[in-house]
């Protein structure tokens, strides 16, 4: 019988086995919105700063795409786990516990 792999664990599951599709697309933002007060962040400017400074002289400063996706299979405990915590983002450090 024919398999496939779950992208995140590696596990190996029968095409008749329950498996989830995850398809993942990242646009360039809209420049049309409205300008918030994060948008001029000084941690954003000191990074395009420090880019800039970074690039050997003359060299063009590197664009990324205008939009990327792709398509993951995933076995049904990676899906759930992916629904709980979809950017794989760490949890905040409390303040309070120094
Ligand atoms: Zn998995």
């Amino acid at each position: 019988m024919l398999t496939c792999q779950c992208d995140l664990c590696g596990r190996q599951m029968e095409r008749d086995e329950s498996r989830y599709e995850m398809r993942v697309e990242v646009r360039l933002a809209n420049k049309d919105r409205a300008l918030v007060a994060d948008d001029f962040s000084a941690d954003n400017l000191g990074a395009v700063s420090r880019l800039l400074r970074g690039l050997p002289h003359g060299e063009p400063a590197p664009v990324e795409p205008a939009g990327h996706h792709a398509v993951f299979d995933l076995c049904p405990s990676c899906c759930r786990r992916w629904r709980r915590n979809p950017l794989g983002a760490r949890p905040a450090i409390d303040p309070r516990r120094g």
